[in-house]
């Protein structure tokens, strides 16, 4: 196992603004410093500084197609874009104050929130990072979907998406791979959206939701390709996908070492993998875990 890096948090507080995709609700979200080991955690602003939830894998709620989280009724809704943001850069401890509990959706992936991050320090903090080293194989399936987790022998904490949508041409079959570093990070996954198809946000929008989204606010594919918008990569779906894994397995709260391939999994597989790897592999107390 290689040294553990320490562990870092922001200088000062920095802010978003936007509206949640599925209620179109403003929000505002405050990215503020915390100490060592307090992991990342989403403080309801609207509420009160006791409305918390920590980002752990055990208190997500078993919604579709995003990552919810809910402890003792205080709710931080898709919390996922931001979560892969403050993982990507290594950002391991952060009060995350919001005054709605949807996350703003901004342009359908973390771009914005790591825009916002960057613009402040980082500092390194008294403590070393909860590291959670991968020694054997383990593998989660449902119906057609996989994820699996594997060793490395080079300390790296690698992911790989492969996306197949055989009942959509367009997007079709892709996959990305990247070594989670912050440079690739910033360069090659913040930037890639979530996506949905035409029919798929019709039904969203029969059901009250989603309703202020429009085509330029993510990826929208009708049956003959991208609706009013263009990709910023070849296989932007996929990365979004990685991009989406690395922000659900930071519900670990640890720094993970090991190699994830996941085949068409779910953000509740991705979660489900989480619990997984902190119950088998994790030799210390995650972040946040100290209360
Ligand atoms: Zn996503």
């Amino acid at each position: 196992m290689l040294q553990p890096r320490l562990q870092r948090t922001i200088s000062q507080p920095v802010t978003v603004e936007g509206f949640g995709y599925w209620t179109g609700r403003d929000v505002r979200v405050e990215f503020r410093p915390a100490e060592a080991g307090e992991g990342i955690v989403f403080v309801r602003d609207d509420i009160g500084s006791d409305a918390r939830v920590e980002a752990r894998a055990e208190y997500r709620a078993d919604v579709p197609r995003r990552t919810n989280l809910c402890f003792e009724g205080v709710e931080a809704a898709m919390v996922e874009h931001a979560m892969a943001a403050l993982a990507g850069l290594q950002i391991d401890n952060c009060e995350v104050g919001i005054d709605q509990a949807e996350m703003p959706g901004c342009d359908g992936s973390s771009l914005t929130f790591v825009e916002a991050l960057d613009s402040v320090e980082t500092v390194d903090q008294n403590a070393e990072v909860a590291q959670l080293e991968i020694t054997e194989i383990v593998r989660l399936s449902d119906g057609e979907s996989w994820i699996e987790a594997r060793p490395v022998v080079d300390g790296g904490y690698r992911i790989e998406f492969e996306l197949d949508y055989p009942y959509d041409a367009v997007i079709g079959r892709q996959s990305a791979l990247i070594e989670v570093t912050p440079e690739r990070f910033r360069q090659e996954i913040a930037p890639c959206r979530t996506f949905i198809l035409e029919r798929e946000a019709e039904a969203l929008v029969r059901q009250g939701l989603g309703s202020r989204v429009t085509p330029s606010d993510l990826l929208m594919f009708s049956d003959h390709g991208l609706v009013g918008n263009e990709l910023r990569f070849k296989n932007e779906c996929a990365r979004h996908k990685a991009l989406d894994l690395i922000g659900d397995l930071a519900l670990t709260g640890c720094q993970i070492v090991g190699h994830i391939v996941a085949h068409r999994s779910s953000h509740k597989l991705n979660a489900a993998l989480a619990r997984e790897l902190v119950t088998r592999f994790s030799t210390v107390a995650p972040l946040g875990a100290t209360a």
